[in-house]
């Protein structure tokens, strides 16, 4: 039994009748292929099914009544990424993103995923969604790294003998961090040019948290007076991915009226993924009409940290950081936001720093939100063919605009044998202006 009863009127497709991927967005591939080399899982796999063009033909099939949603069918989606490169590379201008999300929406309601998989969605969403039960969870973790226990654990090659999916969970890990904490108003330095919220993430502020620090004091030094509004929840960014639109729309109306409160000029977002969802949120609650409104407002005033950083005219001083680093664009930024050129620009602005590119940049890293627990394998090899991109280059460093891909290339990296330090670009440009080594950078509180 694949099927499940969705709660919306049934129609004559495979689909229910609550926005299935729309069969205008659906007519605009003209099927040329460009978007073939740089999609990831067509570049793993060499299979028609599993690759852009592919998969909207799958979703015109169920459209036109030709297929099914059954188990083959949801495979080919949960093997994409999401990350969007199909976007850049199209001459027609589909716009895959709508379009996945919906196919993922419907999924989620017309398809009844095995019990085992549901329980592990479930619960990777209730932790990963709560800052609060994160924190709960990863305290023992920290306790048992300081212990020395993990190291012991891994060494005795223990993590092998779990399934592979918690396999992945436990490789991706990284030495948990103190968490440091913001106040709600941290005041600009000189005269105030801007009012702007910051958007704390749900990974990034349990696990990188010092990312948020140094993006609060990076806006603060260019003269930006930062709110910082206690009750955001997660923004539910990993929830609209997955397909699970009713939690993702509940997150989106709370984290509105936080920032609502706050009266902010726009809401600084330094997580590529919470970006280019919390920038969709007008479409997002499209259907409410107590928030649609609001939802555009909102969203018109999101800008990721270097996208904002970069218009305005730079008035703190970089002091110079000797350092190679390979500058990793994360999908999220570099395709589902068209942000390329700021993050560089910013970076540029530090003397001494060299920057490098890595090859093969278009293509994802294998992170993408929880597809690196839901779908190990795959995210596995796209790893460790970015790691092997990084290790032919000659840097000290990695730069990223994504937590998830933090998490993704410290692992991979290590797996290779490059212990490199990966690093937020907001963390370089907080070092620059305070003029201290990215080791001490951290060491310092926001008052
Ligand atoms: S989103 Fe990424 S993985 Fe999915 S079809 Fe497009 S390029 Fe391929
Ligand atoms: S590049 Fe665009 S139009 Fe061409 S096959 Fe891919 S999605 Fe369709």
């Amino acid at each position: 039994m694949t099927q499940q009863q969705s709660t919306h009127p049934a129609t004559a497709s495979g689909y229910d009748a609550h926005h299935p991927p729309s069969g205008d967005l659906i007519d605009k591939c003209v099927h040329c292929g460009f978007c073939l080399p740089v999609c990831p899982t067509y570049v793993l796999w060499n299979e028609e099914m599993d690759s852009p063009r592919g998969r909207i033909y799958l979703m015109k099939m169920v459209a036109d009544g030709d297929a099914t949603i059954n188990e083959t069918w949801v495979n080919h989606f949960d093997a994409c990424l999401g990350c969007m490169a199909c976007m850049t590379a199209c001459p027609s201008g589909v716009d895959y993103a709508k379009l996945i999300e919906a196919t993922r929406a419907q999924i989620e309601r017309r398809y009844a995923r095995p019990a085992s998989e549901k329980r592990f969605r479930r619960f990777l969403f209730s932790i990963f969604t709560h800052p609060a039960r994160l924190r709960a969870l990863l305290l023992p973790l920290r306790l048992y790294q300081k212990a020395g226990l993990e190291a012991l654990v891994r060494r005795m090659g223990i993590p092998k003998l779990l399934p592979a999916r918690l396999q992945a969970l436990e490789a991706l890990l990284p030495q948990v961090p103190a968490e440091e904490t913001l106040p709600e108003l941290i005041p600009a330095q000189g005269d105030r040019r801007r009012r702007v919220g910051l958007l704390l993430g749900c990974v990034q502020r349990v696990l990188f948290s010092r990312v948020n620090t140094a993006t609060a004091r990076v806006l603060a030094a260019e003269g930006c007076e930062v709110v910082v509004p206690a009750a955001q929840p997660c923004c539910g960014a990993l929830l609209v991915h997955a397909g699970e639109e009713e939690q993702a729309l509940r997150l989106a109306r709370q984290t509105i009226e936080a920032f609502e409160s706050a009266q902010v000029d726009e809401v600084i977002i330094n997580a590529a993924g919470c970006g280019s969802n919390v920038k969709e949120y007008g479409h997002l609650l499209r259907d409410d009409p107590q928030y649609a409104a609001r939802a555009k407002a909102f969203a018109a005033k999101c800008r990721d940290v270097s996208e904002f950083l970069a218009e305005l005219e730079p008035r703190a001083t970089y002091h110079a950081l000797r350092l190679r680093v390979a500058y990793h664009d994360a999908c999220h930024l570099q395709h589902a936001q068209g942000i390329r050129t700021q993050p560089r620009t910013l970076l540029g602005r530090i003397p001494q720093l060299q920057l490098l590119e890595i090859p093969e940049a278009a293509i994802c890293c294998g992170s993408a939100g929880i597809y690196n627990l839901v779908q190990p394998e795959a995210a596995t090899q796209l790893g460790d063919r970015k790691a092997s991109h990084v290790a032919a280059l000659d840097a000290e460093m990695v730069v990223s605009g994504n937590p998830g891909c933090l998490l993704q290339l410290q692992s991979a990296l290590a797996r290779a044998g490059r212990k490199l330090p990966v690093r937020h670009g907001v963390e370089l440009l907080d070092a620059s202006i305070r003029g201290v080594s990215l080791e001490n950078s951290h060491r310092t509180s926001v008052s």
